[in-house]
């Protein structure tokens, strides 16, 4: 879709699964596989690993980088993913981009379902997949990784990030606010320490791309915040913060792991805040 001088789309690299149960919470499954869907043989729910290309002027700018490949055949099986269409690089074909022209690369966080992408094995050395990018992190988020929480350790992985900083192509940054004219980062603290998201702006209206502070369209509904997060309450307040906003100034929020919805606005219910109309970012 075009919006005001960007070139935006969903890259989607491919589907995978999670946990039904750990990725809402404690809302009971009667209620979120109404709300998204009912899991499959072990309770996994498909999930989409969709980052967003931003195209402008000479700018070609990812955020985040899907699962990646690097994986083996164990973690493909408990995450469900599948493998033959899990490389960013090959979903980039369709836009006719190859890892040559990505010129940066906004990561939300470190988790490997976003981080994975970043870097890959090239001629059986390990590299940062895009070799011509500035790659975008938060100084804190990092140090987090390094040292992460026992509750979120098993989704951080060195192979993702260590190859950048190593290489020099690592930003990070300490404080938030414009990337780029249009382009803005804003800190979320619920998930996990300093995850940025990036709001795109026109200068009539606005774009949100979530990551994980609403995953899915259904995580919307403010109590439905994922068993992942290590501070449920304070995701919580974000969601009621952002939203807020976003509802009033009629924001269309990307939600990076839908398997069903790209995006889609906020409607107000007599429950609370939902998603609205779908909105389609790329045709697929
Ligand atoms: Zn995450």
């Amino acid at each position: 879709m075009t919006f005001g001088k960007f070139e935006l789309d969903a890259v989607d690299t491919c589907l995978f699964g999670l946990d039904g149960g750990a990725m809402f919470g404690v809302v009971p499954k009667t209620l979120w596989s109404k709300a998204y869907h009912q899991g499959d043989e072990f309770n996994r729910i498909p999930l989409s690993a969709r980052p967003l290309l931003i195209r402008f002027d000479e700018r070609t700018i990812l955020i985040d980088t899907g699962n990646g490949t690097k994986f083996n055949d164990k973690f493909a099986q408990i995450y469900n993913i599948d493998r033959d269409n899990s490389s960013i690089e090959k979903a980039l074909e369709r836009f006719d981009i190859t890892y040559n022209d990505i010129t940066d690369v906004i990561l939300t966080h470190l988790h490997f379902d976003h981080a994975g992408g970043a870097t890959t094995f090239r001629n059986g050395k390990l590299v940062p997949t895009f070799p011509n990018a500035r790659y975008y992190v938060q100084k804190s988020h990092l140090k987090w990784a390094i040292h992460p929480s026992d509750k979120d350790k098993a989704s951080f992985i060195r192979d993702d990030y260590e190859p950048l900083y190593a290489e020099g192509m690592l930003e990070t940054l300490e404080d938030t606010g414009e990337l780029y004219p249009g382009i803005s980062l804003h800190t979320v603290f619920g998930h996990t320490n300093s995850m940025q998201l990036v709001k795109i702006s026109d200068g009539r209206q606005s774009l949100l791309y979530c990551a994980d502070l609403s995953p899915t369209h259904a995580h919307i509904n403010i109590p439905f915040v994922m068993g992942y997060d290590n501070n449920p309450l304070l995701t919580i307040e974000e969601k009621k913060r952002i939203f807020a906003q976003a509802y009033e100034e009629k924001w269309i929020l990307v939600f990076e792991h839908d398997a069903f919805i790209q995006a889609s606005k906020i409607v107000a219910t007599e429950k609370g805040f939902a998603a609205g109309e779908s909105v389609e970012i790329t045709k697929y």
